[in-house]
């Protein structure tokens, strides 16, 4: 049994929920991003409704488990945005959502870090994990400011950090954060993880595939955990990273 714990199902065909099922993933998270231009609030919650409905609807048709993060993306900050963070300690009544996702820094502009800020503090309050994106362009420094606003807002027990990789983990690692490692054809290979995991051990980090309208590829996890195998991981390191510490962090009932 795995957890593939990012992926973006409004974004997907219906064959790659089998894909995922026939190659042992049984549960995954789906994270609001920024599949239109997000021009208004009605926009992105018209988003979040799809993501709750029709798309955990499509994957359970398939087998499955479909868990819901909302938020407001750095590339979906809308004039109204102010609406949408409104809606969030609601959409939270929902079980199935389990954190505000993704969200985060892009560029660092002033607007993104006050949207991001809010919804960070919100969560501090309601106790609720967050999933927080980090970009491709100026990764580094990005991280950087992102780490330093979460410290300032929000327990960082309750921070999953996204997409990290060689280039940022030894600012993370220290850290309470929970790490995100993104196996995806254009960030990172199964080799790429290995060689992460076997560097800083598999505690922190949880395997997801991200995928969405870039390239992708649906079962990455399940390669990437082949690939441990391969590299002779043990099994409880295998299904920590695969399974258990998402299950712990985002208390999945499963
Ligand atoms: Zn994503």
């Amino acid at each position: 049994m795995l957890i593939d714990a990012h992926i973006h199902a409004d974004t997907r065909p219906y064959e790659d929920f089998e894909k995922m099922v026939i190659s042992g993933i049984d549960a995954a998270i789906t994270c609001a991003h920024d599949p239109l231009r997000m021009t208004t609030a009605a926009v992105v919650l018209d988003h979040f409704h799809r993501l709750l409905n029709n798309d955990i609807k499509r994957a359970s048709a398939n087998g499955l488990k479909l868990f819901v993060a909302l938020g407001v993306h750095p590339r979906s900050i809308s004039h109204n945005y102010d609406m949408v963070i409104e809606h969030l300690p609601n959409l939270l009544q929902n079980d199935l959502m389990v954190a505000i996702g993704e969200i985060g820094l892009e560029t660092t502009s002033k607007e993104e870090i006050n949207v991001f800020s809010k919804q960070l503090e919100l969560a501090d309050d309601l106790k609720t994990k967050v999933i927080v994106h980090t970009p491709r362009t100026n990764k580094k420094e990005v991280t950087e400011t992102t780490t330093e606003i979460i410290l300032e807002n929000i327990n960082p027990k309750l921070v999953l950090i996204d997409h990290v990789d060689f280039e940022i983990v030894d600012n993370l690692i220290d850290h309470d954060f929970t790490l995100g490692l993104t196996v995806q054809p254009l960030k990172m290979r199964p080799s790429d993880a290995v060689k992460l995991l076997k560097k800083y051990g598999t505690n922190k980090f949880v395997l997801n595939s991200d995928i969405s309208s870039s390239p992708s590829d649906p079962i990455s996890v399940p390669k990437t955990v082949h690939a441990m195998r391969m590299a002779d991981f043990s099994e409880e390191d295998i299904k920590a990273v695969s399974k258990k510490n998402a299950t712990n962090f985002f208390n999945l009932k499963i």
